[in-house]
């Protein structure tokens, strides 16, 4: 141990006052102690610092990857949307497309039971009927008989056989 007033050096452990200069070496050796102490606060603090700043940064980069997380998310949303505008909107074209082919359809229906009346058609005479009968049958006026006779260039309306062919003419 040394003296920190005249650097007198060979003074025993625990002695109370140099030998060479008579400082008091106990009052010396409590400051040593304070000092000592307070090192071991301020590694406290430091210590405390550090901590600190390691769960500060911890805490930043859970928000931040909460964060990232929340946005792939929304994003994903975003998509999910975007898509089903796109499928409502195809969804919607076809049904328009339906639409428009159904009214084809009808027109073609339409067309087909007009041509079908226009068609001609061909009536077999069956037992005891007369003109009149198949015009009733297929006008549903059996004074439209002249018709048949005359489209059938039937000289006498009043004579056909039973199994003779008579066309029906619509027009
Ligand atoms: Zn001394």
């Amino acid at each position: 141990m040394k003296c920190p007033v005249c650097n007198y050096s060979e003074i025993k452990e625990g002695t109370k006052k140099c030998p060479e200069c008579g400082a008091d070496l106990e009052a010396f050796q409590t400051i040593e102690k304070i000092k000592k102490c307070k090192k071991k606060g301020n590694l406290f603090l430091i210590i405390l610092a550090v901590l600190s700043a390691i769960f500060l940064v911890a805490c930043i980069l859970i928000y931040v990857s909460f964060n990232n997380k929340v946005k792939i998310a929304e994003d994903k949303t975003l998509q999910a949307n975007t898509e089903i505008n796109k499928l409502t909107t195809q969804i919607d074209q076809k049904n328009s497309e339906i639409s428009t082919l159904n009214e084809k359809i009808s027109e073609i229906q339409a067309k087909v039971i007009e041509t079908e009346k226009i068609e001609n058609k061909v009536h077999i005479v069956g037992e005891n009927e007369t003109l009149s009968i198949i015009a009733k049958k297929y006008f549903g006026n059996e004074d439209m008989y002249p018709k048949l006779a005359c489209d059938n260039d039937l000289i006498d309306p009043d004579f056909i056989l039973t199994g003779q062919k008579i066309y029906i003419y619509y027009k």
